[in-house]
């Protein structure tokens, strides 16, 4: 379990103090990597078929069906021609039974259009709600250097959008393109079969239509994707800016979110201005060629049934026929498209679903049932991908419940060195030991089940404070959660709140303090009881009384637990058994404050000039 642990802090923190404009680049570089259209169409149909092929008996179903009602429709016009010539021209008897047998054929071709519509919505919904849910489940087996690379509203987009398309695709695409293929053959063999020369007519107009439709459909495949791509980005950026809403404010940054995101918008309104517009003609050209069609066939039919070549009825199955013709052509033209991009949507589903899980635990994955708290950092060298060297050579010993403070200026690797500790990362070279037995052995959810983290910026979740603390250890009744919670000096704010224990608190946990928010953090890890402690010491100054109060339940949290402070108070480096000085990924310093105050090094000139109220001033 991942505790209170924001990932990954630096990744968070560094996104929170980018200005919104940064923010906006950042989404920006993002989105140009993309490739608009489905690399491997052939490969995602397959993966497709994959989870559709649980369900073949219904998809059998649904092809009979498909079968039944293309062969029904084809009927139709063919009757109503025929009975043009036997009961209008040659007057035989027995209309209304013909009539009857006629209504049958358009009853059966609806129950047969009904039935294979529900079957295949049936299949649709439940492909992608297995689909949604092993994304879902994926995206949170992912390791943590995924999420550093990509937008969080573009991987939301993966989630909803692309699995959103995929499944109306399913719905009625499929079916369309199906029965147009099957309704196109079908009406050209019974055609042929009527009049081969009235039909090779009626195929003049196939080559303008194909023509037509191909440069209409490369246009609107290109500006279709582009708009998918352009609401990609919007989301993302919408995504970004809401959830930084502070920082947007505090920055004044309003004006120049607002200007960025109309330019976005605008981007949205051209592309699908275009799409809409060039997609539009599709009908009009069809229709126009039809008429032409249906002209050609009407005056050469003349000639035909004059010359007794042909019956009136042929003409007007003809006629039928023709237009019944160009409207699987329209169909499938139309419906191609969103099949492509489905197939698109699909891929990018695919491409997260075959991204590597956190590297599966080792056959020999070690699962600690109880840990003592030594630590050694052995000679640990690390880089993060594309960067030279973020840590080198660091090599540490802490017995089981020291305190180590670690120090430095911003940048120096403190974050690292945890995310290292917690598996986030694996060191390139080197290697830690947890009670002497290497973290790449032991699976990293139990690893992390034996630690807890109390961060500046601590991650509630919208629930009760109850169920915000109960994340520390979720078996824990309500009494345990109470006792902890006392423990961590919180219980006496949380009594004086209206719904005590049961008060809803807000995603962002704003409604109570910054101070308050760190007791809760600190009442979870009291709760999860971890060996380890990780503990990323607050910069803001909080009022003197709940500092107090924090200081006084850290101590109770800290006692006889291994704990990693990223450390600014002097106080608390004080009084750690070590305290490791960082700088540029390096030990530069190690040892008690006494130690390193006698030797008069970085230490000892960094807690001379830059102490300020008793916290050190690490980013100058
Ligand atoms: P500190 O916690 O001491 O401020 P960090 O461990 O966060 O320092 O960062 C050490 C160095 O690694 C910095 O130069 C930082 O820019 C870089 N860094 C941190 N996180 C990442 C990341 N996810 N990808 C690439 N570089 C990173």
């Amino acid at each position: 379990m991942l505790k209170a642990l924001k990932e990954p802090f630096q990744y968070t923190r560094g996104l929170d103090e980018s200005s919104a404009g940064a923010a906006a680049s950042k989404g920006n570089t993002g989105k140009a990597k993309r490739k608009p259209r489905a690399r491997n169409m052939s490969g995602t149909l397959k993966q497709m078929w994959g989870y559709l092929i649980a369900y073949k008996g219904r998809l059998a179903a649904v092809v009979v069906m498909v079968i039944l009602s293309s062969a029904l429709s084809l009927l139709g016009p063919y009757m109503a021609g025929t009975a043009i010539d036997h009961y209008l021209i040659s007057r035989d008897s027995g209309f209304v039974l013909f009539l009857v047998g006629m209504g049958v054929v358009y009853v059966l071709h609806s129950v047969t259009m009904w039935l294979q519509s529900i079957w295949m919505i049936g299949i649709s919904q439940k492909t992608v709600l297995r689909m949604r849910v092993q994304l879902f489940e994926h995206l949170h087996r992912l390791p943590i250097p995924y999420f550093s690379k990509r937008q969080h509203g573009e991987l939301m987009s993966r989630v909803t959008n692309d699995i959103e398309n995929v499944s109306s695709s399913l719905n009625s695409s499929v079916i369309q393109v199906f029965s147009s293929i099957l309704l196109l053959i079908g009406t050209v063999t019974v055609m042929l079969s009527l009049s081969p020369l009235l039909t090779l007519l009626t195929f003049l107009v196939v080559p303008l239509m194909l023509l037509g439709m191909k440069w209409i459909t490369k246009q609107t495949g290109r500006l279709f994707k582009a708009q998918q791509r352009n609401l990609g980005d919007l989301n993302g950026y919408i995504e970004e800016t809401l959830s930084g809403q502070r920082i947007v404010k505090a920055f004044s940054q309003e004006h120049t979110v607002i200007a960025a995101f109309k330019e976005r918008n605008e981007r949205i309104r051209v592309s699908g201005f275009w799409a809409q517009t060039i997609s539009g003609f599709i009908p009009k050209l069809m229709n126009a060629l039809n008429n032409l069609s249906f002209a050609v066939i009407a005056g050469v039919g003349a000639i035909f049934v004059l010359n007794d070549q042909i019956t009136v009825g042929t003409i007007i199955i003809f006629a039928e026929y023709s237009r019944q013709f160009t409207r699987p052509l329209n169909d499938l033209a139309n419906q191609w498209n969103t099949l492509l991009s489905a197939v698109a949507g699909a891929e990018r589903v695919f491409d997260v679903l075959g991204e590597d899980e956190e590297r599966v635990d080792e056959g020999a994955a070690i699962e600690l049932t109880e840990v003592k708290g030594s630590v050694v950092f052995n000679d640990v060298t690390f880089a993060y991908e594309g960067r030279a060297s973020t840590i080198s050579d660091v090599s540490f010993e802490l017995r089981p419940g020291d305190t180590v403070a670690l120090v430095g200026p911003t940048g120096a690797g403190k974050t690292t060195l945890i995310q290292l500790l917690c598996r986030f990362y694996d060191p390139s070279v080197g290697n830690i030991l947890i009670d002497g037995i290497d973290t790449r052995m032991i699976k990293r959810e139990n690893l992390r089940s034996h630690m807890a983290f109390v961060l500046q910026d601590s991650f509630l979740f919208e629930g009760t404070i109850l169920e915000n603390i109960r994340y520390g250890k979720l078996d824990a009744t309500d009494a345990e959660v109470e006792q902890a919670a006392k423990l961590a000096n919180a219980h006496s704010f949380i009594t004086r709140l209206k719904l005590g224990y049961h008060s809803m608190l807000k995603p962002d946990g704003s409604g109570i303090s910054q101070g308050q928010k760190q007791l809760l953090a600190i009442a979870r890890a009291i709760l999860a009881n971890p060996s380890i402690l990780v503990l990323d010491e607050a910069t803001s100054s909080i009022d003197t009384v709940t500092e107090i109060k924090i200081q006084e339940a850290l101590q109770r949290l800290m006692q006889g637990r291994t704990s990693f402070v990223i450390a600014h108070r002097l106080n608390t480096i004080q009084q750690a058994d070590q305290i490791v000085v960082l700088q540029d990924g390096a030990i530069i310093e190690k040892g008690s404050h006494a130690e390193l105050i006698a030797q008069h090094g970085f230490y000892s000139s960094m807690v001379g000039s830059q102490l300020k109220d008793g916290m050190l001033n690490e980013s100058s």
